[in-house]
């Protein structure tokens, strides 16, 4: 029995039943649901009982039912068009980004005019990726639900480290729509480590190599662990290298010696399925012994433990290639790594684990199942922002993009969302009117283009600058967030070394649903802030142009002939014209006749030696 104490007052507190919050590993190949159950993270098998492996399959039935999971799996050789597989690919992806993947999948990947995002298309209705994930997570969270009794409202979802923000962000839609609260998006190597136990103490600190070998994608990351804080030091892999390889190099070896040509393979799908279903299993077999042999189609085949590792060695030679490049990015030393830690089916096979011995000098840790350790890994981090474990505080990312306002009300991000904390971060900036003595710094956090659709959190003004023309200041603001979500803002001009600073709190009275609506309108905006982003920043710069030209022709005046003086002239009141009709093109348009009018005129300008007054005039 346990009996809760308050440990500040000394009381009994009430034992309310927790909200169960889960810890789900949304992988390309299988997915996993986990939770913590008597203060131990264990993972949920799915409904269809065969084991706690969800496979990343869906398939869209004719009278519009959606099956997830190994049932779905059933269906990818008889209906490709139907059967979506993969779709963690797709996430946060453009057409541009996938086009090369289309030649590989039996399901059709659409690309819309404006839509820079990808939908694939099933039957005469299109999806998004977004969609289909939810798809997938709406099938672990029913098996948790069934499982726990209880409704399941919250979770926590891993993501590789090398996902960029749109992919992340997808993650995050995708939960949102499968009706879950996204609490936090963790690094798939952070999740593992968690999973070990790494992290947990906050006075330990140490250097994890987490290899991650799928299905489909493989990739290594080093991460550096102190006070509660993973640090991914560096991360590399292939996106297109994984058990699905292995499995395909046996079919092939097995083809030759069956006397199957590609063409018959291509056109026979069950002898295709059978084979690549054999393959599987004899590579699964091959991990824990030195031969196989079965039947296919009436004939023997056979494989040796030593013929399969001749033929994944070339795949596995690529990972160690990508391992050095990590270990070289992180900038530690191979004895530096104080453990190795294995993720992803195809670890359990022997001869990587060899492999990895040798390369790092270091016996990988594999006590953990490589299939579940991400997703025990996020019912941990998941515990920990219930609030179970008030010892740890787990403060790894920034969840808004920080920044400052510059001229025409644009933000200028930063420190951007999902940076982990803490962190440091600085740009230079300068004046934008000649003797500009004090410099107004607005603090915004947001997503949105333009600072007025953000937060304001506070501004200061940097004083004093010593009087210098336009442009010529350097002043550098420097953000720095600490592991707290305290964010310090300093600002300083480099040459006078004036400097003014201010702390700000960042996350104060923000909440999470206000969060979730500045993302969503930062999404649902992008295209017009996009635009109007355009716009303001060729007026800013119509604007520099024009100052510069003016400033030329007072300096330059007996340089130019009565004839080039007048057309300068002429052609900036037409960019001045222009910037009043609001109109991108057309001020672009002015600025480059304006500009390639008077180059020529300034290189002359350079070449009589007043390279001095053509100081920050940009031409
Ligand atoms: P993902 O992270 O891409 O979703 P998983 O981590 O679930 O992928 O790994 C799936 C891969 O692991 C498949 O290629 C599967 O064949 C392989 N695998 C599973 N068990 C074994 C085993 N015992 N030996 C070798 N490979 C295995
Ligand atoms: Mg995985």
């Amino acid at each position: 029995m346990k009996i809760p104490i308050d440990l500040k007052k000394g009381d009994v507190t009430e034992n309310v039943p927790k909200e169960v919050i889960v810890g789900i590993d949304l992988g390309t190949t299988n997915s996993l649901i986990a939770y913590i159950e008597n203060d131990v993270p264990v993972t949920v098998k799915s409904i269809e009982g065969k084991n706690k492996l969800t496979p990343s399959i869906l398939h869209f039935t004719e009278s519009g039912d959606i099956i997830v999971g190994n049932k779905a799996k059933d269906f990818m050789i008889s209906h490709p068009e139907r059967t979506i597989f993969s779709v963690k690919r797709l996430m946060g992806k453009s057409y541009a980004d996938v086009s090369q993947l289309n030649t590989s999948i039996g399901y059709e990947i659409i690309d819309e005019e404006n839509a820079t995002l990808v939908k694939i298309k099933i039957g005469n209705k299109f999806y998004t990726p977004v969609e289909l994930s939810s798809e997938i997570l709406k099938s672990l969270k029913k098996d948790a639900e069934k499982h726990l009794n209880t409704i399941i409202s919250k979770a926590v979802i891993t993501v590789p480290a090398y996902f960029n923000d749109a992919q992340r962000q997808a993650t995050r839609d995708a939960g949102k729509l499968a009706g879950l609260d996204v609490l936090r998006i963790v690094n798939e190597p952070t999740a593992a480590s968690l999973a070990y136990g790494i992290g947990l103490d906050r006075t330990l600190q140490s250097n994890v190599a987490v290899y991650d070998l799928g299905g489909g994608t493989f990739d290594i990351s080093i991460l550096h662990i102190e006070d509660g804080i993973f640090e991914v030091l560096s991360t590399h892999g292939d996106t297109f290298l994984g058990g699905d390889d292995f499995d395909r190099a046996i079919i092939n070896y097995w083809a030759e010696k069956l006397n199957i040509s590609v063409d018959r393979l291509k056109k026979e799908t069950n002898l295709n399925q059978e084979l690549r279903l054999k393959a599987e299993e004899a590579k699964k077999v091959l991990s824990s012994k030195s031969e196989f042999t079965s039947e296919i189609s009436g004939k023997t085949v056979s494989l040796t433990k030593d013929k399969f590792e001749d033929l994944i060695s070339p795949f596995v030679e690529k990972t160690l290639k990508s391992c050095a490049q990590a270990l070289h990015d992180s900038g530690l030393k191979g004895s530096e790594i104080d453990k190795i830690i294995l993720v992803g089916g195809s670890t359990r096979i022997p001869l990587i684990k060899q492999k990895l011995e040798t390369f790092f000098g270091l016996v990988p840790d594999d006590s953990l199942d490589p299939d579940e350790v991400v997703a025990l890994g996020a019912a941990i981090q998941a515990d920990i922002l219930a609030g179970n474990r008030k010892d740890i505080l787990l403060l790894d990312v920034t969840p808004l993009s920080l920044g400052i306002e510059t001229v025409g009300g644009l933000m200028d991000t930063i420190i951007p969302r999902n940076s982990k904390v803490p962190q440091r971060a600085g740009r230079q900036y300068t004046t934008s009117v000649d003797g500009q003595k004090n410099l107004r710094i607005t603090v915004f956090q947001g997503e949105r283009d333009l600072v007025e659709h953000n937060r304001k959190l506070g501004e200061f003004i940097l004083k004093d600058i010593p009087p210098m023309a336009a442009g010529f200041p350097k002043i550098e603001v420097h953000f720095i967030l600490d592991a707290d979500g305290i964010l310090t803002v300093k600002a300083k001009e480099l040459r006078s070394e004036k400097e003014t600073s201010v702390e700000i709190k960042s996350t104060y009275g923000i909440s999470e649903e206000e969060m979730a609506l500045m993302l969503i309108e930062s999404i649902k905006n992008a295209e017009v802030d996009m635009k109007k982003r355009a716009l303001l920043e060729a007026v800013n710069e119509a604007n520099n142009v024009i100052l510069a030209a003016e400033k030329f022709l007072t300096q330059n005046q007996e340089i130019l002939s009565k004839t080039e003086y007048d057309q300068v002239v002429l052609l900036n009141n037409a960019l001045k014209s222009s910037v009043q009709s609001g109109n991108k093109d057309e001020i672009e348009m002015a600025m480059k006749v304006l500009n390639d009018y008077s180059s020529p005129l300034a290189h002359r300008a350079l070449d009589v030696n007043i390279q001095k007054a053509l100081k920050g005039v940009k031409m």
